[in-house]
């Protein structure tokens, strides 16, 4: 029993109450698992993200551990001397973790990431990637879905070039533990940042984050919109170590993107009457990254 409920549940609380989150927001629900799996003897590393403001102003901190706020360009070089400095003092078990946006990791901290993760820095890295700069006005990132309009990319001018595959830059570095994750899998998730923290080296995970107010969405569904986002293969789960992909989620039957694009406003436009066929597009990409992933994972253990 103890089992099923660490698995699925947060055991001991580790986080304080009053997280300045919006409603609905998978990333704040999501850093409670994250602090009830790690312990207090964590430090939290943020850069300019929505993170930022969730932890609280300068006095306040959200998790029970210590929190570093650093700039946008430089949260794994930051994570560096705070994991140098613990192993220093002798506190080898302490967890160091940076919690980014995606424009954090996908943009203005890319290098930065880069370098920590050819250095083999001993770091759990969790982007929280809600495909913008929401925290600032939900402006474009590198990680913006096709089809999405942004205040950068207003309607007709909307998104219509793909993120770029962060996942396969990242796991090119030869780390030896990259996830993709869910809030509506939550189990996998607890999983994998157990996994994060007992990897010998860099670890990075990408959690697909549920975002009401720049998703344009209902913050009752939340958990339903990131379920439909693995079902339709939007979001598919999947594992590297050092090369090897292991795809952890099949969905049973095929749904087509629509059916999670058009409970988020922020893609309302491809539904209207006079739309391009920008759906088609999308679905044409999506399968064509599922077959391109599956063959990955076929191909990983020939070697
Ligand atoms: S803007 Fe989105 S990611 Fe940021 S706190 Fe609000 S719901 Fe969470």
């Amino acid at each position: 029993m103890a089992d099923l409920v660490y698995k699925f549940l947060i055991g001991e609380e580790k986080v304080y109450p009053g997280a300045l989150s919006c409603r609905g927001c998978g990333w704040a629900l999501l850093v409670r698992h994250i602090a009830s799996i790690l312990g207090e003897n964590t430090v939290y590393v943020v850069p300019a993200s929505c993170y930022s403001i969730i932890a609280g102003p300068y006095g306040y901190n959200h998790v029970k551990g210590s929190t570093v706020h650093t700039v946008f360009a430089a949260a794994p070089a930051t994570a560096t001397g705070v994991r140098a400095a613990l192993d220093r003092q002798g506190n080898k078990d302490a967890n160091v973790v940076v919690l980014a946006g995606d424009g954090g990791t996908f943009d203005i901290g890319l290098q930065s990431l880069s370098g920590a993760a050819s250095r083999g820095e001993r770091i759990i890295y969790v982007c929280n990637n809600n495909g913008a700069y929401m925290n600032t006005g939900i402006q474009t990132s590198t990680a913006t879905p096709y089809g999405a309009v942004t205040t950068t990319n207003p309607n007709p001018s909307y998104k219509k070039t793909w993120p770029k595959d962060l996942m396969g830059i990242v796991s090119s570095h030869n780390i030896p533990y990259a996830a993709t994750c869910s809030l509506a899998f939550i189990q996998d998730f607890r999983r994998k940042v157990e996994r994060a923290k007992n990897a010998d080296g860099f670890s990075f995970l990408m959690i697909d984050g549920p975002c009401p107010p720049g998703h344009k969405t209902d913050p009752s569904q939340s958990i339903s919109i990131a379920r439909l986002a693995v079902e339709t293969k939007l979001f598919p789960l999947f594992e590297v170590e050092h090369h090897r992909v292991k795809i952890n989620y099949y969905p049973k039957k095929e749904i087509p993107v629509e059916e999670c694009l058009k409970l988020q406003g922020r893609f309302r436009h491809l539904f209207k009457e006079n739309a391009t066929d920008a759906l088609k597009t999308i679905q044409e990409q999506v399968d064509s990254n599922w077959k391109r992933l599956v063959k990955l994972e076929e191909i990983s253990y020939q070697f």
